[in-house]
């Protein structure tokens, strides 16, 4: 298996580290990534654990396995959530400080997205565990269910389900391309998907969500730092237009007489990218396009147009589609085609916590690890959990910004120093130092900021 070399225990970071600060463990951290890497490992060096696959299965069994090896108590809740907790009697009522992520992949995915926030939580585990010191707040850490949408076409279930974000039934009766239903396939995994609702946690349950995930983007690489600090997660917005003209004859149909929908739906295109360009923090993409018929000889008369609009800031959001619409109907009178559009989905951009933002920020100072605060363009566990509790999240760069992809490559000194700066964080919270985590959001970024990016 083509892997990295691990440079044990001497990376830069471990030289300027603080004597009394307790370290993770280096060669840990590898083996547990190797261990998961292992799971649906296919010969191209690709991984392949769709959610609740058997892969997947048998990646929660080792988790479990780990888990079990530390000493924590284990539970796996019914839509197939994995949680470990290390505490004891002077701290059983106290809220938890949850760290976690997820070990599902895409098909032919990467061995990072996920993995590494899953194998942080467990090095947090263990080195908390090895201090032996009682905690003010005991640690939980979480392997969510079904982070990633490829298979029944929706992301982040299981810490959806945990945040209330979604009404159980609806996720339920979710197909996927085999048209089998989430609820049987979850049933067959030896869950209970009648008591899918006992799943949902409440906002005392827990003190604070911490993630580390690979940032799938260029934007650490592009300015070269090493851990990116995220203040808030893009939410899409997503609607399919249809535009319908005149399939006509391409060479009796003199250029006046046309109604070409795919003349119309070029203007589209250039317009999503204009006004998401002209609008700071939002990002327009169209990803899909159907032409029928579909012949050289015939102009287009349908045109189907997949498009998603993102931003961290749902104001900012809104204005772009309003423009967007009003440019369409513009577009559409002009060309006589007719626009419908259907609104696939709408949800809400989240906020992270400024207290986190500004304890993950001061230990990358600390450690003196060049760090760049920056939203998020992907969803996460995160985005959810911050419903429910002040959630952080910690992004380590992705070499090429490639991700979901075989060339996924992260590398292991940032995933080490990421790791350390979530330790120490983690360190804090459940010691009860928590007197900048206040309930408010993070603050924006200046516009300037942004645009930068
Ligand atoms: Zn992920």
């Amino acid at each position: 298996m083509r892997w990295y070399s691990i440079t044990a225990g001497i990376t830069p970071m471990t030289r300027i580290s603080p004597a009394s600060t307790p370290m993770v463990d280096v060669q840990r951290i590898g083996e547990r990534l190797r261990a998961f890497a292992r799971i649906g490992y296919s010969r191209d060096g690709a991984i392949n654990r769709p959610a609740f696959s058997r892969q997947d299965l048998r990646a929660r069994e080792l988790l479990l396995h780990f888990m079990d090896e530390l000493g924590l108590q284990t539970r796996v809740d019914a839509i197939g959530n994995v949680f470990g907790r290390l505490g004891d009697d002077t701290n059983e009522s106290a809220p938890s400080v949850l760290v976690g992520s997820h070990l599902d992949t895409v098909p032919e995915g990467g061995r990072f997205d996920g993995s590494i926030g899953v194998v942080a939580a467990l090095e947090i585990a263990a080195v908390l565990q090895e201090q032996g010191n009682s905690l003010r707040h005991p640690l939980e850490i979480v392997s969510f269910a079904c982070e990633e949408s490829s298979r029944f076409g929706r992301g982040t279930i299981g810490s959806g389900i945990v945040a209330g974000a979604w009404d159980p039934d609806e996720i339920l009766a979710l197909r996927d391309a085999r048209n089998l239903r989430l609820g049987q396939v979850v049933e067959r995994l030896g869950l209970d998907p009648r008591r899918i609702a006992s799943a949902r946690c409440r906002p005392e349950d827990f003190t604070a969500y911490l993630e580390l995930h690979i940032e799938q983007g260029r934007v650490l690489e592009v300015a070269r730092a090493r851990l990116g600090v995220v203040d808030a997660i893009a939410a899409p917005t997503r609607f399919r237009l249809r535009l319908t003209g005149r399939a006509d004859h391409s060479g009796a149909t003199p250029m006046p007489l046309r109604r070409d929908a795919l003349a119309g739906a070029a203007e589209v295109v250039l317009a999503v990218e204009r006004i998401a360009s002209a609008t700071p923090r939002v990002v327009g993409t169209v990803g899909t396009l159907q032409v029928k018929p579909g012949a050289i000889n015939v102009v287009p008369g349908e045109v189907e147009l997949g498009i998603d609009v993102r931003s961290t800031d749902g104001a900012d959001k809104a204005r772009a589609i309003q423009d967007l619409q009003e440019e369409i109907v513009r577009i559409a009178r002009l060309r006589e085609l007719i626009p419908t559009t259907e609104l696939l989905s709408d949800e809400e951009p989240v906020t992270l916590n400024s207290g986190l933002v500004a304890m993950l920020e001061h230990h990358c100072q600390a450690h003196r690890v060049p760090s760049l605060r920056l939203a998020s363009g992907a969803g996460h566990d995160a985005m959810q959990m911050a419903r429910l509790c002040p959630a952080g999240m910690l992004l380590v760069p992705s070499r090429g910004g490639i991700s979901h992809n075989v060339a996924e490559w992260t590398d292991f000194d940032d995933i080490v120093v990421g790791i350390q700066v979530l330790l120490n964080v983690t360190l804090e919270l459940t010691a009860g130092h928590m007197s900048q985590l206040g309930k408010g959001a993070a603050p924006p970024l200046p516009l300037d900021a942004h645009d930068r990016r």
